[in-house]
């Protein structure tokens, strides 16, 4: 091995974004010069996207695309919101990073609004949604330990099949998805898993040692699976019965993206611990928190738990003004009102390519004739039609657009994907 050569760059430079004499790439390109140096861990569909602005994204070669997936619902207010980004650049120009060995002027006001808007007492923040879910887990375990009385390290975790809570070793470990799990053992031990929207099961997993029932209120990843009517109220029945915890994985369903704040609301439930990330970021920066019952979350003590990112000002500073566009409702009002677009729209591609599909609010799943391709072939057709969706198993396509889309272009969406189904290939 021999030492990299740096290339020598004025600080000017580097702060201009001058690289060496690069010309600007075009879009094939930059993805073959992904392939040496990039891990293959990601199959994205061939589209660069250059900038972007509201629900709308261009690539390098100034192709204009409406994305339908909105970053997993990373992107409910669509990209750069005005609000969202006046916020994260007024925090830019004052302070961006303390550690959490100080206090900073940003924290108090984004953990009050934030338990404000769901309804609970407390916040941890942290970064990724895996971590969210990662700090749900551990709080659980003491939880367990120190209040409900299980004997040490004895702890067990309902969670559901065709789960996706992350990607961590520990969260692998209660995966059923062989693609995520294969090679990365050993697992952690301490979880049970039981069938989705099945009550029953749940129950008859559930005893002394339980410390939570970890579940998502829809399954995104798994095809935008809603359960039935009655199943979120009974697992809080059946949680509050056994003193066992609930802990919702809202990372995804959460913030506006079903039609409510939280997915649990459409049964009118409380879970105790709530897990967000995803579009508390605002499109901007990664932002997650567990939010929960006073009960649970102070059963962290300094030292414990914790982030070195966590909680940061900029993080917080773009949370609060998430929260604040929460609070207004509009976004909720709008998923619910562009919902029913959404599904009357989907009603009528049934028996014409489509063969199925699940929504509520501005999500859903949609099962693709499979004749007519996979998942992945019909995104990338639809593509070429300038609208970006992803596939997530066999010929299911999940629609999710930014909650700020207009009826028109929701329209054209539909009218997209009507012509890729229907149109001979
Ligand atoms: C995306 C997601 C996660 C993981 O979030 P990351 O930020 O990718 O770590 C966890 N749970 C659910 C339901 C998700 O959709």
């Amino acid at each position: 091995m021999t030492a990299p050569v740096v290339p020598a760059r004025s600080p000017e430079a580097v702060a201009a974004g001058v690289s060496e004499a690069a010309p600007a790439r075009s879009s094939a390109e930059l993805i073959r010069a992904e392939e040496p140096v990039l891990a293959h861990n990601y199959h994205p569909l061939p589209v660069v996207v250059a900038r972007a602005e509201g629900t709308w994204v261009e690539d390098v070669e100034g192709r204009r695309y409406l994305d339908m997936l909105a970053g997993y619902s990373a992107l409910n207010f669509g990209h750069r919101h005005p609000l969202l980004i006046e916020a994260a650049h007024r925090q830019l120009d004052r302070l961006t990073l303390t550690s959490r060995a100080f206090h900073h002027d940003r924290l108090a006001g984004f953990a009050e609004r934030l338990a404000e808007l769901t309804g609970l007492d407390m916040v941890l923040p942290m970064n990724t949604g895996a971590e969210a879910v990662e700090s749900g887990i551990k709080v659980a375990r003491k939880w367990a330990y120190e209040v409900k009385g299980v004997p040490a390290d004895r702890a067990t975790i309902v969670v559901a099949a065709e789960n996706f809570h992350g990607r961590t070793t520990t969260i692998v470990s209660f995966s059923t998805d062989e693609t995520a799990r294969t090679g990365f053992g050993p697992f952690t031990p301490g979880f049970r898993i039981v069938p989705y929207n099945d009550l029953a099961a749940l129950e008859a997993a559930v005893d002394e040692t339980t410390a939570a029932v970890l579940i998502e209120p829809i399954q995104g990843e798994a095809g935008v699976i809603i359960p039935d009517d009655g199943y979120l109220a009974g697992v809080r029945e059946l949680t509050r019965r056994t003193n066992t915890l609930f802990i919702a994985d809202e990372i995804q369903s959460g913030l506006g993206r079903t039609g409510r704040t939280l997915a649990v609301e459409h049964e009118g439930v409380v879970p105790d611990v709530v897990l967000l990330g995803k579009a508390l970021g605002g499109g901007i920066v990664p932002v997650s928190a567990v939010v929960g019952r006073r009960e649970v979350l102070s059963v962290l003590r300094p030292g414990e738990h914790g982030s070195t990112f966590g909680g940061n000002p900029l993080a917080a500073a773009v949370g609060t003004a998430v929260v604040e566009l929460l609070a207004t409702g509009e976004f909720q009002r709008r998923a619910t009102e562009l919902g029913t677009v959404l599904r009357d729209g989907l009603t009528g591609l049934v028996g014409k390519g489509v063969v199925g599909f699940r929504s509520r609010g501005l999500w859903a799943g949609v099962d693709i004739d499979p004749a007519l391709g996979t998942g992945r072939e019909v995104s990338e057709r639809l593509m070429r039609e300038g609208v970006l969706v992803k596939d997530t198993h066999g010929s299911t396509v999940r629609l999710a657009p930014p909650l700020t889309i207009t009826g028109e272009e929701l329209g054209a969406a539909l009218a997209a994907l009507e012509r890729v189904l229907t149109r001979r290939v």
